[in-house]
């Protein structure tokens, strides 16, 4: 499996490095052959070739079987002029990845402030209020005076069919419960359109359990009771808050792993942002993009038809859910590792074959 690593900004090739080691590890015991190309992308990028992302670097990935992308400083690419692509958007709009799935667990060993969970929220990842990429060409976002500001949402019913039977698909792989999260009482005709077109891909899986819930209940519902949830679907926006909520109500941001997913393609990628506050300083929680790399090891299985790499998947999950019962990760998780240690220890987890329980 031949896979591109581009390690980004802020804490990105910190928890790069992190991951590379553990990658190169599950490839030695598990036999995946991963060959690995490393890029530059957002500033080093744009120091060294004046473009945060090299055009070239598109056929790259395309030629290749994954990507891992680390986190990018999204808010400082603003002029596309002067070569300021904001990466993730780029690949997730170029590779058409229109599902986001974010899993969202608790651990055993480790506190759980808000009870036990297993969860995944799968986000529409290609429309919505996402102004960057959800017109053909131009942004969604107007400056109509100095004063006034329009923002555009698109959804469409084919983007709300994809990733509808994206999530069904997910859920009967699981627990067999969908919860559609959506504001169809305010956006009556677009969220409308999501929660019907939801409501009738799930009519496809028999046995699966459907409910709804309105995004602003959802933030009480997911706090409160967790536990009562096993895949959700949502629309762009929604999705990602929503998501950053179940990471850090799991224990952390840092344990938000996501990959970004389409009909070819797939991009592994953090759920979290590139954390400039933290950045060099060997803190930051590599186990995001390591469970985001696990992520794209068990596409590959499903797309090869390779169980190799599903057990990979599950090798890592297992030392990841090791090293958090045994307190050998970063300070946001309870633990005293810095990012290379931590990395060093679901390293000799996974080496050593490491039991989840
Ligand atoms: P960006 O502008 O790239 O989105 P940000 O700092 O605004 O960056 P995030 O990177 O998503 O947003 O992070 C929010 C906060 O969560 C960070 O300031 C940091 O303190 C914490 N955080 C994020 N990722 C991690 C991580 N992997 N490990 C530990 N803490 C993290």
């Amino acid at each position: 499996m031949r896979i591109v690593v581009l390690p980004g900004d802020g804490i990105g090739p910190e928890i790069a490095a992190a991951t590379l080691a553990v990658l190169r590890a599950a490839s030695e015991r598990f036999q995946l052959g991963v060959t690995l190309e490393e890029h530059a992308v957002g500033h080093a990028s744009l120091e060294m070739f004046g473009t945060t992302v090299r055009p070239d670097l598109i056929e790259t990935v395309r030629a290749a079987d994954g990507l891992i992308l680390g986190p990018t400083a999204t808010f400082d690419f603003k002029d596309e002029a002067r070569g300021e692509i904001n990466p993730s958007r780029y690949f997730r709009k170029n590779l058409d990845l229109f599902a986001n799935i974010r899993p969202a667990r608790t651990y055993p060993g480790r506190p759980a402030r808000f009870g036990t969970f297993d969860l995944v929220v799968v986000r529409e990842n290609t429309e919505g209020f996402y102004a960057d990429r959800n017109m053909e060409q131009g942004n969604a976002e107007l400056l109509v005076t100095p004063d006034v500001v329009v923002s555009l949402r698109r959804i469409t019913r084919l983007c709300c069919e994809r990733i509808a039977h994206a999530a069904c698909r997910l859920a009967m792989k699981r627990r067999k419960r969908l919860t559609i999260v959506h504001k169809a009482n305010v956006l009556k005709i677009g969220d409308g359109m999501f929660l019907d077109v939801c409501r009738e891909a799930a009519r496809g899986y028999p046995g699966l359990a459907v409910d709804d819930v309105l995004v602003d209940a959802m933030m009480a519902h997911v706090v409160r009771q967790p536990e009562r949830f096993d895949v959700i679907v949502a629309t762009n926006m929604f999705g990602d808050i929503l998501s950053d909520l179940t990471a850090e109500l799991s224990g952390s941001l840092g344990l938000g792993g996501s990959l970004n997913v389409g009909a070819k393609y797939a991009m592994a990628q953090a759920a979290h942002g590139s954390a400039p506050d933290i950045a060099g300083k060997d803190i930051a929680n590599p186990i995001s993009l390591i469970l985001s790399m696990a992520l794209l090891l068990a596409w590959n299985a499903e797309r090869i038809g390779a169980p190799r790499f599903e057990a990979a998947a599950h090798g890592i999950e297992d030392a990841v859910a090791a090293a958090m019962r045994e307190g050998r990760v970063t300070r946001d998780v309870g633990g005293t590792l810095g990012t290379t240690a931590t990395g060093q220890a679901i390293t000799d987890l996974l080496r050593s074959g490491a039991s989840a329980s």
